[in-house]
């Protein structure tokens, strides 16, 4: 019966580790989809490519300078 509860044990611990790991993709997934409009001209880019300024967002430096002045 101890080898039982060694199995138990070391089944939690795998359990655990892998639990820990597996929301972290779910997450990036999700950031990758997300789509942001451009304040300047109005195209659509993705979170990771937007340039994010004073809670505006702009699909390249050109529409930020752009906006900055005008
Ligand atoms: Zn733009």
């Amino acid at each position: 019966m101890r080898f039982l509860i060694l199995i138990l044990i070391i089944g939690g611990i795998v359990w655990y580790f892998f639990l820990r790991k597996s929301p972290k993709k779910p997450k990036n997934n999700h950031e990758a989809e997300l789509m942001l409009e451009c304040c300047e001209c109005g195209t659509y880019v993705s979170s990771k490519e937007a340039i994010s300024y004073n809670d505006k967002y702009f699909c390249s430096k050109k529409c930020l300078l752009k906006n900055k002045k005008g």
